[in-house]
């Protein structure tokens, strides 16, 4: 990297009365005690304050009669109080309190407000014959209207504040009343907004027609009434020139870097191959091969032999995912790029999420190439003894393939020609730990340059297009999209509560003719299940198909909870037929192997997402027989929870289900909960706001080509942002 210009940062780095560097405490109206509840919720500067953005916005120009509420509708209504009434409350493990229930009416109909562990003195608050505007959501219960902690104002001068226009709404902060959280914010943006710096180079806010970073702000927290680009529905929607403009800001600087890093390890050295012999070594083992690999595995390969041999500029260390539904042949694909690996006189790990996942990975390698590679295989369960020789072998450089869980990324772990990565199922994995495994390939040639490995990451949930874009923008991406000959797909249906007993039967009638099936259910046992006590739980109900209902056949259960040995022991009388049917939680879900199973019988299976339905259903239709999935639902399941599965019903597409899963469920699904904490957007949203996404990804990408060090003075403003997020080290 170019050294950096000094002088140009410094110049540019902004007055003391930058928002960023004032503590809140210095707001009006901010004492101790609030500012403790700020410094919990990580506002400790003005500016994190300023960025503390409404969530959502509610439209309460319109009031709503009584008469016309509806369940589930949020609403704001105009009542006057009737009567109060104070209800002790018995509560679990001892804890009471009362419940507050105010009945109110307006000309249409009566509606009653409720509090539960009512605050200090909020009955007196209510006085018969007062009038009030509650607004919040509309719940029935016996049959009447309720609305449980609506949000209250009484009283003329409050109701023309709150009322008869747009609300911000904010995430709540532990006892801070909105109205006060809206008073600090009036002083702060009165006060210290003239002194926010503008963080976005002229040239976008000109080209994409955006306000500047002031105006936004302050138009996010204080709408301005009666402005077209600001009415009711486009701020409901996020759709505001100041939404856009903090939209694509954050898109932008997140695409930015992301590509930054990308072009970064692009400058990285990787060992050089060589691709004649690697072509040789690859055409001799798929000579090996028991089938004919599919076209889709035939490209994977070509791209992986690609990355693995690319010598221009320098040979660079590549970071493929291969994305495909279970059992389209990633594995088959890895492990042919791993032995040419080896067959080079290199190094390779394979790592999987569980220790079945593993032993699978080392039965299937055995299996594919019949003991003509070597492979290890390290898990938490290989004793000190039997670890030695492995340790030593990996330290020593011996050409071989290391398989194993977790335990690879172990301190003793060590590699001397580590030039293949392999992550199974990698969103089971944080980023950290693709990392580390990384590094223990990273060395030095004989001429001093640092050589880092290869990654290849392979994935069943397929990831949307969205999010590969985003956070995988550091990764290329190959997708096969096609199965091994002789698969028929798997018949889905959807079973209603009073449709059980047929789909049981029809479950009865493949056991009898020699299959297996599998039922999953979301629970481990009832203690789980809390608050939830219609779901059924796998141990309870493993009792109940095997004491009454398939009391012909040995049903088996498999869970989380047990230890690596007892669940071991589960899958392998499955697999050896010894049971019949496997009462699991989703520990399954992942990478087992059972051809004859041809049943996956999935209770509340709204509890699930999409993908992880699609995964599920995966473990069935993996032999010559015809499969089925029954997805069962429980009683309350509404509208919008059976059309997600109808999805699953219609398509086997993986990659259909997993737009399907992002739109309903946000990023979480894929990412898993380690890797979304670094994209924790504050106002943008991949699926809602995806041209902006679009158009943030391209400018970053021609900002990256033109002034990646960000040096030109238009663009130091960027960087000094970038700094202050502390990506950028000055
Ligand atoms: P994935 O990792 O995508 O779930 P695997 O590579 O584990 O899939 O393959 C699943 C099963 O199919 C394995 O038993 C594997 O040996 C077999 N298989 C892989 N590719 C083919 C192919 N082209 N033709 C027939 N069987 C295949
Ligand atoms: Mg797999």
């Amino acid at each position: 990297m170019p050294p950096r210009d000094k002088s140009l940062t410094t110049s540019s780095r902004s007055d003391t009365n930058n928002p960023k560097d004032i503590g809140v405490q210095f707001v009006k109206g901010v004492g101790p005690a609030l500012g403790a509840v700020f410094a919990n919720r990580e506002l400790a500067t003005v500016r994190d304050l300023l960025y503390f953005f409404p969530r959502a916005y509610e439209d309460r120009s319109r009031i709503t009669p009584v008469e016309a509420l509806q369940e589930g509708m949020r609403a704001s209504i105009e009542v006057t109080v009737i009567s109060t009434r104070k209800i002790p409350m018995r509560g679990r493990k001892g804890r009471g309190g009362t419940m507050l229930d105010v009945r109110c009416a307006d000309a249409t109909g009566t509606i009653n407000l409720k509090w539960f562990h009512t605050p200090h003195g909020l009955d007196k608050q209510f006085t018969e014959g007062k009038p009030i505007l509650a607004t919040g959501l509309v719940k029935k219960f016996m049959g009447k209207a309720e609305i449980v902690h609506p949000e209250i104002s009484g009283g003329v001068a409050e109701a023309s504040r709150d009322v008869g226009r747009i609300i911000p709404v904010y995430t709540e902060l532990d006892g801070i009343p909105t109205r006060r959280l809206r008073n600090v914010l009036t002083n702060a943006v009165e006060t210290f907004l003239p002194a926010l710096p503008e963080s976005l180079p002229a040239k976008y806010i000109q080209k994409w027609g955006l306000p500047s970073l002031r105006e936004a702000v302050k138009f996010l927290h204080f709408p301005p009434t009666d402005h077209p680009d600001y009415s009711p529905e486009k701020l409901v929607a996020f759709d505001t020139p100041a939404h856009h403009r903090l939209i694509f800001e954050e898109f932008f600087k997140f695409e930015f870097l992301v590509l930054r890093k990308r072009a970064n390890v692009a400058r990285e050295h990787a060992p050089a191959m060589d691709p004649v012999r690697l072509r040789a070594h690859l055409d001799h083992l798929r000579s090996l091969l028991p089938f004919q690999l599919t076209d889709g595995q035939k490209k994977a390969l070509q791209d992986v032999v690609g990355d693995l041999t690319r010598a221009d500029p320098h040979p660079a260390p590549s970071n493929r995912l291969v994305q495909g539904d279970v059992g389209c042949g990633k594995t088959a694909v890895a492990l042919l790029a791993a032995s040419a690996v080896l067959g080079e006189g290199g190094q390779a790990a394979l790592m999987a999420p569980t220790e079945i996942l593993a032993e699978q990975h080392l039965r299937n390698a055995q299996k594919l190439f019949g003991g003509k590679i070597r492979c290890l295989f390290l898990t938490g369960k290989t004793t000190a003894a039997e670890r030695k020789p492995i340790l030593s072998a990996m330290k020593v450089g011996e050409p071989a393939l290391l398989i194993g869980t977790h335990a690879l990324l172990e301190d003793p772990v060590a590699f001397k020609n580590l030039d293949l990565v392999i992550i199974d199922e990698q969103h089971r994995f944080g980023v950290d730990q693709r990392r580390t495994l990384r590094e223990k390939g990273v060395r030095k040639d004989a001429t001093g340059t640092l050589l880092h490995p290869h990654m290849l990451i392979l994935s069943a949930t397929p990831i949307p297009r969205t999010l590969a874009l985003t956070v995988y923008g550091d990764l290329e991406v190959t997708s096969i999209t096609d199965m091994p000959p002789g698969r028929s797909p798997v018949k889905t249906h959807i079973v209603r509560e009073g449709w059980k007993p047929r789909a049981f039967e029809r479950i009865r009638e493949e056991l009898k003719s020699g299959r297996q099936a599998y039922f999953i259910y979301p629970l481990v046992n009832e203690s789980e299940a809390e608050g939830f006590t219609d779901l059924k739980d796998a141990t309870s109900q493993m009792e109940l198909l095997r004491s009454e209902v398939f009391t012909e056949f040995k049903v088996g259960l498999l869970h989380g909870k047990m230890s690596s040995e007892e669940k071991a022991d589960v899958m392998e009388k499955f697999k050896r037929n010894e049971l019949q049917v496997l009462v699991s939680t989703t520990v399954v879900e992942v990478g087992v192997d059972v051809p004859n199973a041809t049943v996956m019988a999935i209770e509340h299976s709204e509890r699930f997402g999409l993908s992880q339905l699609h995964q599920l259903r995966g473990r069935v239709g993996r032999g010559s027989h015809q499969s089925y999935c029954f997805l069962f639902i429980g009683k309350r399941l509404g509208e919008i929870g059976s059309m997600r599965l109808e999805t699953l019903e219609q398509t086997t597409d993986g990659f259909k289900i997993a737009e399907a899963d992002l739109e309903i469920r946000g990023p979480g699904e894929f990412l898993g909960t380690r890797q979304s904490g670094g994209l924790a957007f504050k106002i943008a949203n991949l699926v809602r706001d995806r041209d902006w996404l679009l158009r943030a990804r391209e400018e970053a990408a021609d900002l990256l080509a033109s002034d990646p060090n960000l040096t030109d003075p238009e663009n130091l403003r960027l960087r000094d942002a970038l700094k202050h997020d502390g990506f950028e080290q000055s």
